[in-house]
């Protein structure tokens, strides 16, 4: 730790960085930031710098807005986009109560919390997510324009998307974030960088942290990029379909040679927990009015609770690992989308997945049909049970969880119902395009 810190120390003066940002995400999963002279630095790992939390959504009650921010040392990176002038780093941090408690209503809490639970069973969570997003000509909410009009892993020659995947790939990199790949999606502007694995909270925070490089870059280069679940009627959404795993030391936990697609017990388990619990937790992985229209749309975003090999129609899919890669067997949880709260996400899905395994689970039936291509009475026959329709199901499906409510804290947990609730309410008051033209002059 101290070995951390001084080398974050002597970084910033060998490298003469003047700012150093120090970040932390709300409970919504916004990127909170402040910035500190470099001589505050030393203190912001020791004392922590004192923030009025009672602005930032969900972190603190009024009653006791003061919060202390201390930097994580490992987590220190200079911000590429800001260049060679006065350079600019970030770290991460972990917000405290004065008295030194961990702060209920931090994200990366909840999942270091989590994540801990996982420790005390021997587990080690490991996630590799696959982030969607949309670029568009402009920022112009009243008619948003995608930047090209180009299909599924397109090759656009001279196209904005190349340039700007390869900007972004680069700045990753330069932060400490490795890519797997990257492409165009299905839809017109759409586009994929899938992260390479890691452990969870490292993952969580390189999320944080594409987010914002994709923003930069897309500002950069003239256009906006958005992460929201289902921007286009008519376009897939973006989703952030996330890989899993458990491991024990160095072991994969989910690999075992005589399993079916070598997936072990555990990992069987696990995904049964996944399942069982799904209703429940999507509140969490897809929190907007706006999630549950990716989510109801085909286009490869899952409606259904269920898992298949290669079926793309299947909330989790078990990709088949190679025997002589153990340490990438994995299962996809293909529920996530681009908006979630990474750290919180994580959280509830490592807590179904344990929840599996303690109990022993038994994992229904792999789906191997194409399940939008079954009728209703088909799909019930089959255990297919569909996750919440809406945002209003899913917060009715979360208020009755003790998993949910035990994982993210009754602060988080209350928090987050009544903000859901007043965005569903607001959606609920509206009187939609849809409804004058199908009703105004026909009623
Ligand atoms: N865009 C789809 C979703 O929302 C995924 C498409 C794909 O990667 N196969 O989940
Ligand atoms: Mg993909
Ligand atoms: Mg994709
Ligand atoms: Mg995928």
């Amino acid at each position: 730790m101290d070995k951390q810190r001084d080398f974050v120390l002597r970084t910033i003066e060998e490298r003469g960085v003047k700012f150093v940002r120090l970040w932390f995400t709300d409970v919504l999963g916004t990127l909170k930031s402040v910035a500190i002279a470099p001589a505050e630095v030393e203190g912001a790992f020791t004392e922590g710098l004192g923030i009025d939390g009672s602005s930032i959504e969900g972190l603190s009650r009024s009653s006791e807005a003061d919060v202390i921010a201390k930097a994580d040392p490992s987590t220190f990176q200079i911000l590429p986009w800001r260049g060679e002038v006065d350079p600019t780093a970030r770290m991460f941090c972990d917000i405290s109560t004065p008295d030194g408690q961990p702060a209920a209503a931090d994200p990366r809490h909840v999942l270091k919390r989590t994540l801990a639970k996982a420790a005390d069973r021997g587990f080690s969570f490991y996630t590799h997510p696959e982030c969607e997003f949309y670029l568009l000509k402009s920022a112009d909410v009243a008619n948003p324009q995608p930047v090209d009009r180009a299909g599924y892993f397109d090759n656009v020659p001279g196209g904005t998307a190349h340039d700007f995947r390869r900007a972004s790939v680069r700045m990753l990199e330069d932060i400490g974030i490795s890519v797997e790949f990257s492409h165009h999606e299905a839809g017109p502007g759409q586009n994929e960088i899938d992260l390479r694995y890691a452990d969870a909270l490292s993952t969580a925070d390189n999320i944080m942290t594409f987010r914002t490089v994709v923003k930069e870059v897309a500002q950069s280069e003239g256009v906006y990029a958005t992460f929201m679940p289902k921007p286009f009627e008519g376009q897939p959404g973006s989703g952030m379909h996330t890989h899993l795993s458990l491991f024990e030391g160095e072991r994969n936990a989910f690999y075992d040679a005589s399993g079916q697609y070598r997936l072990s017990k555990i990992g069987r388990q696990f995904m049964a927990g996944l399942l069982h619990h799904a209703p429940e937790f999507t509140a969490v992985t897809n929190q907007y009015v706006n999630s549950y229209k990716r989510m109801w749309s085909g286009d490869e975003a899952p409606s259904y609770v269920s898992w298949g090999h290669n079926n793309r129609s299947a909330l989790v899919r078990v990709p088949l690992s190679k025997p002589n890669k153990a340490q990438s067997a994995r299962i996809e949880y293909r529920g996530l989308d681009s908006a979630a709260n990474p750290y919180l996400a994580f959280s509830v899905l490592l807590a179904a997945g344990l929840k599996g395994i303690e109990e022993g689970y038994d994992l229904p039936d792999e789906a191997v049909d194409d399940i939008w291509q079954l009728t209703d009475k088909e799909r019930r026959a089959l255990g297919f049970t569909p996750l919440p329709a809406s945002l209003d199901r899913a917060i009715g499906a979360m208020e009755e969880s003790e998993l949910v409510a035990e994982t993210l804290g009754e602060q988080v947990f209350s928090y987050f119902l009544r903000n859901k609730r007043e965005d569903w309410t607001r959606y609920r008051a509206q009187v939609t395009r849809v409804e004058l033209e199908s009703n105004l002059l026909t009623l």
